[in-house]
């Protein structure tokens, strides 16, 4: 299936929750969930239906197949990989989606969202370990050290995302010197430890997939 180019918006909608697919953009007050824009082609004044255990375990495997912006077959694949090693599914499915290096260079406010750091990888703009990556779904390690090109730290897009880092801080299984652009992935985090996404149910997925 083609990559979604329709507006992000859009798919918030759909979920009725703040996805956070345009990053530090998504704070603003213009944010059509806070303002309480029902789902795409639903009249607001409807009832809202009841849904099956399948319509549910499905519309929460969309909300995390989105925020981390893959597309279903790629989700699929990460999911059979996390079930193929030992300990829990759905932790495992967590801990490989933020091993990705696009959701790093993120998390690391390299860029101000995961679509913005999927093009900022894809571009060339990433060192791991001193030699260049461009590919988003590359999984980084344990103490791996991820920075920004010589030539690229003077990129707009890229001094603006780390502009907020002062703000928001990184995540605790980060390290960031924001001033050599360079971050280091210290340790794989466990579930427990990625708090802006406590209220995904992973065990749903785990449902959804087993079916
Ligand atoms: Fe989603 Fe952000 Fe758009 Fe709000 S502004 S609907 S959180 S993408």
């Amino acid at each position: 299936m083609a990559r979604y180019i329709g507006p992000v918006c859009r798919l918030c909608r759909t979920e009725q929750k703040k996805l956070m697919l345009k990053g530090d953009r998504c704070k603003s007050d213009k944010c059509p969930i806070n303002k309480k824009r029902p789902a795409p082609g639903k009249d607001p004044k409807a009832r809202p239906g009841k849904r099956s255990d399948y319509g549910i375990q499905l519309r929460e495997k969309q909300k995390f197949k989105r925020i981390y912006g893959m597309q279903e077959k790629q989700f699929h694949l990460f999911f059979e990989r996390a079930l193929r090693m030992p300990g829990i599914t759905g932790e495992n499915l967590f801990a490989l989606l933020e091993r990705r290096l696009d959701n790093v260079v993120y998390r690391l406010r390299f860029a101000s969202s995961r679509s913005q750091a999927r093009q900022v990888v894809l571009h060339g703009h990433i060192l791991v370990n001193g030699k260049k990556v461009n590919i988003p779904s590359y999984l980084v390690r344990s103490n791996d050290v991820v920075e920004i090109k010589e030539p690229s730290k003077n990129l707009v897009i890229i001094k603006e995302a780390l502009k907020e880092y002062g703000k928001a801080g990184v995540m605790p299984w980060l390290q960031l010197d924001p001033d050599a652009m360079k971050g280091t992935f210290m340790a794989v985090p466990r579930r427990g430890d990625i708090t802006d996404l406590a209220d995904i149910k992973e065990q749903m997925i785990v449902e959804f997939y087993s079916k």
